[in-house]
């Protein structure tokens, strides 16, 4: 087999019991890439009477055929039901922990059951062992990253709010990579899994080498040439998208009530480049390195996204709040669309501004004050003080 390793591991965290079994390439090949082959696998174990928060839901790791192989092929996926929508529910991130999952020897992780105690899975190419997750229950995702991947490993962990089950927690992969929206945080709670460790092996082999190496020349010349991402992305980051969206009048500004910002500008890209001194960040085998991180503080600057529901959603325009919230959410394993996009709501609500929004966004993360009913994410929100 190429470019898969034909493999998955099947965990169950109730009886503690791990074991491999073989992918079929018909169904790799029918199913392709990670979120493919993550959602045949939720659909033969899942009904509608599922209950994402039971043992029965089923957690899919899975990456696909191109994982750590192909450039900027770093992402994998994570598949569930999710405890935000009941529906089925799938999510990406960058990073390396796919590419260094996929070297492991196996394309897919099947994690189902629930743990007694808080444990961790580790898989490397010669071990898969669930370990003792009792010393890092309670931390956030920064601390556990940092303790469970001193030897080299990459992770992926929940932090407090995915322990405390909100369903606008995410998983967070080396340290600033998210699994984000649907609350899969907190199906990884409801187990007792705080986290999950691999450790760089070894790459499966492609059918073709010399055709593969002319293909990855080609893309990259494409990528070069491109400059969306030569210049915009890599210059930028996804912020780059700010005033070209603004422009379009698509952007969600003031709880959605309005698609144009007259002070989108503060938050774009450019802006953001003038105000701090940034250092650039990639994924695996990534040449458009679109990530960045503020030089002096070390806290990452906040993808398109995240700046609209915390800025231009909440009208809110002081980048550092937006920032310092990023941080937050990040840490704790909290969405930081759904947390924004449900701020927005309150605020609206309220009649209130959003001077205090990093207060309310930790009040979100750690279930305090109005933050328990913000957490529920805009919908439940809405309908638990009896709003439309
Ligand atoms: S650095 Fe940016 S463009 Fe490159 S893989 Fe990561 S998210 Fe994608």
């Amino acid at each position: 087999m190429h470019g898969w390793n034909g493999k998955l591991l099947v965990v169950n965290l109730g009886l503690g019991e791990i074991r491999e079994e073989s992918l079929d390439l018909d169904i790799l090949v029918k199913f392709i890439g990670g979120r493919g082959i993550g959602a045949k696998i939720l659909w033969d174990m899942t009904d509608e009477n599922t209950d994402p928060l039971s043992p029965d839901n089923p957690l899919i790791i899975a990456c696909g055929p191109l994982t750590g192989i192909a450039p900027m092929c770093g992402r994998y996926s994570i598949t569930s039901k999710s405890p935000l929508t009941g529906t089925i529910f799938d999510s990406s991130a960058g990073g390396f922990f796919g590419a260094e999952f996929k070297s492991t020897g196996y394309d897919c992780i099947i994690i189902t059951g629930a743990s007694e105690k808080p444990v961790y899975l580790d898989v490397t190419s010669d071990e898969q062992v669930l370990k003792d997750a009792a010393g890092i229950w309670g931390l956030n995702t920064r601390d556990t990253t940092a303790r469970l991947s001193k030897d080299g490993r990459s992770v992926a962990c929940i932090g407090r709010a995915g322990e405390r089950l909100i369903p606008i927690a995410n998983i967070m992969s080396d340290y600033a990579h998210a699994c984000g929206r649907g609350g899969l945080g907190a199906v990884m709670g409801s187990k007792n899994l705080k986290a999950v460790t691999v450790k760089w092996g070894r790459l499966p082999n492609v059918a073709n080498k010399s055709y593969f190496t002319k293909s990855r020349r080609e893309i990259t010349r494409l990528l070069r040439a491109n400059p969306v991402t030569s210049k915009g992305l890599s210059v930028y980051g996804t912020p780059v998208l700010m005033n070209l969206i603004n422009y379009m009048h698509i952007l969600p500004t003031d709880n959605y009530r309005s698609s144009f910002s007259e002070h989108a500008e503060c938050l774009s890209g450019e802006s953001i480049n003038d105000t701090y001194d940034l250092k650039k960040e990639s994924c695996h085998g990534c040449m458009i390195a679109c990530k960045r991180s503020i030089k002096d503080s070390g806290l990452e600057v906040p993808e398109y996204e995240t700046l609209w529901a915390f800025g231009a959603d909440c009208n809110n325009y002081n980048l550092d709040d937006i920032v310092a919230a990023n941080r937050l959410c990040n840490d704790y394993g909290v969405d930081t669309i759904t947390c924004g996009s449900t701020i927005a709501s309150y605020l609206e609500y309220t009649g209130k501004n959003a001077e205090n929004l990093v207060q309310i966004v930790k009040e979100v993360c750690e279930g305090k004050g109005k933050g328990s009913e913000l957490a529920l994410g805009s919908k439940r929100y809405t309908e638990l003080i009896g709003r439309d």
